[in-house]
């Protein structure tokens, strides 16, 4: 995969990290694209196009992070770009009503009826902070229940820690967050509905905010009618059900995971595809909670480029893109070959690997235990994931630094790209069995 280079008129990766790390925290403007956990400096990209990224060594890689997940359509797809030149030339920000919000807002209620009105915002944690707000604004309650190893974004309150047990009240995950607001969090291991019942029942909470398929500690499934407890459970103890869609929605079907496992939460929010790779999000849901939102109501919210006219441009032109025939069976067709690709190929030469895929994003542990939850995740061979990401790396496939990200298949990727990837997987981990990587006893 690697294409000619010119070092000495172009910064190199390294060059251009040595001089971001004096300037940026990490050389980076989000921790998750350090390459800190596989023990080298990430990659500085150039451009991107389709499924492949280029960066600025002159090197290209099949992409599988896709922006961690908005890239449905691969990059600089051109119908996006074509929504997005014409956004332009037309103004970027108004800071008024336009009816390409009414539009965006109609699509997203007509996907998820659940969805009966909807605020967009500007991230996935704006989406997630101003839900919890709604939700204590309307239970009159303080206390938030999420799961151990979810991920909501950074607000103060989601980023408690997990404690040693569904009742241990979370201490703060990172400095700088108040104590008494990391103690109005409790977490719950996934796919546990009865721990759920015994906090729900013991605290006023007022919500229970949760991925239904929980991707940021790698993807998990939800077993059985869990998600379907939550929403009885939730309603038995007076607090609301929050599906975090940030990722899902759009991504598992059109309808996002409430569709796939049609449960109907009282809250969604949103993000990463409504933008179509602009920076978006949104939080909606039933109207009588809806109409507590300023300006109608009390709760307070806000938003200087809230709903601008470039992101909704955007999320729009992806949205139809999404509508269009084949789309999620080509994509989780895409995704289930790579998944049983990698499977095959681990089994091969004996790694322990176990992939688990939920429509098009997949995750592949290094372990041989069930993972069902963030204790399953732990399991998890991180030094095995290094190993195995710098060596796909090296053969052209770029996938997210972590052993607890999603990979995230696109419908710019093709079935070479599948194969490519696989193929390069299957000398992986004939180079890490040689190196001396084998299954535990
Ligand atoms: N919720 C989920 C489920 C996410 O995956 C993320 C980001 N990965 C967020 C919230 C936060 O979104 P943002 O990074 O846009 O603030």
């Amino acid at each position: 995969m690697r294409a000619s280079s010119s070092p000495l008129r172009t910064p190199t990766s390294e060059a251009l990290f040595a001089e971001a790390e004096t300037l940026i925290p990490g050389g980076v403007n989000s921790p998750v694209r350090a390459f800190r956990a596989v023990g080298r400096n990430p990659l500085f990209i150039d451009h991107a196009e389709g499924p492949y990224l280029f960066d600025v060594d002159g090197n290209r890689y099949i992409d599988y992070v896709c922006s961690f997940g908005p890239l449905i359509a691969g990059h600089a797809h051109p119908e996006i770009v074509g929504a997005l030149q014409a956004a332009a030339v037309r103004g970027t920000s108004y800071g008024a009503p336009t009816r390409l919000e009414l539009d965006l807002a109609r699509a997203i209620h007509q996907a998820m009826p659940s969805v009966e009105m909807v605020r967009l915002v500007n991230s996935g944690t704006e989406a997630t902070m101003s839900a919890l707000r709604l939700a204590r604004a309307y239970t009159r309650r303080d206390i938030v229940v999420k799961v151990e190893g979810g991920y909501h974004g950074h607000a103060d309150g989601l980023l408690a820690r997990a404690g040693s047990g569904p009742l241990t009240l979370g201490a703060p995950d990172s400095p700088g967050v108040a104590a008494a607001t990391a103690a109005s969090t409790i977490n719950v291991p996934f796919n546990d509905a009865d721990a759920l019942e015994h906090v729900l029942s013991s605290y006023p909470v007022a919500a229970f905010i949760v991925e239904p398929v929980p991707a940021n500690m790698g993807v998990v499934r939800p077993r059985g009618n869990y998600l379907r407890r939550a929403r009885e459970l939730t309603r038995r103890y007076g607090s609301l059900l929050i599906f975090d869609e940030v990722i899902t929605g759009f991504r598992l079907l059109y309808g996002g995971a409430q569709a796939v496992y049609r449960v109907a939460p009282d809250l969604t929010c949103l993000g990463k595809i409504i933008g179509g790779g602009l920076p978006v999000g949104a939080y909606g849901g039933r109207r009588d909670l809806m109409q507590l939102v300023a300006p109608v109501g009390p709760m307070y919210q806000a938003g200087t480029l809230s709903g601008n006219p470039l992101a909704v441009s955007a999320g729009l032109k992806m949205l139809e893109l999404l509508r269009r025939p084949d789309v999620y069976p080509r994509l989780n067709r895409l995704a289930a070959r790579l998944a049983t690709g990698l499977r095959t190929a681990a089994a091969r030469h004996e790694i322990p690997l176990r992939v688990q895929r939920v429509a098009s994003i997949l995750t592949a542990f290094f372990t041989e235990a069930n993972v069902r939850d963030f204790g399953g995740v732990r399991t998890a061979d991180t030094n095995l994931f290094a190993a195995y990401f710098n060596a796909m790396l090296e053969r052209g496939i770029y996938l997210a630094p972590s052993q607890f990200e999603a990979a995230f298949v696109s419908l710019a990727h093709t079935d070479e790209d599948i194969e490519a990837t696989i193929r390069a997987a299957d000398s992986t981990f004939a180079q890490l069995r040689s190196a001396g990587y084998a299954l535990r006893p």
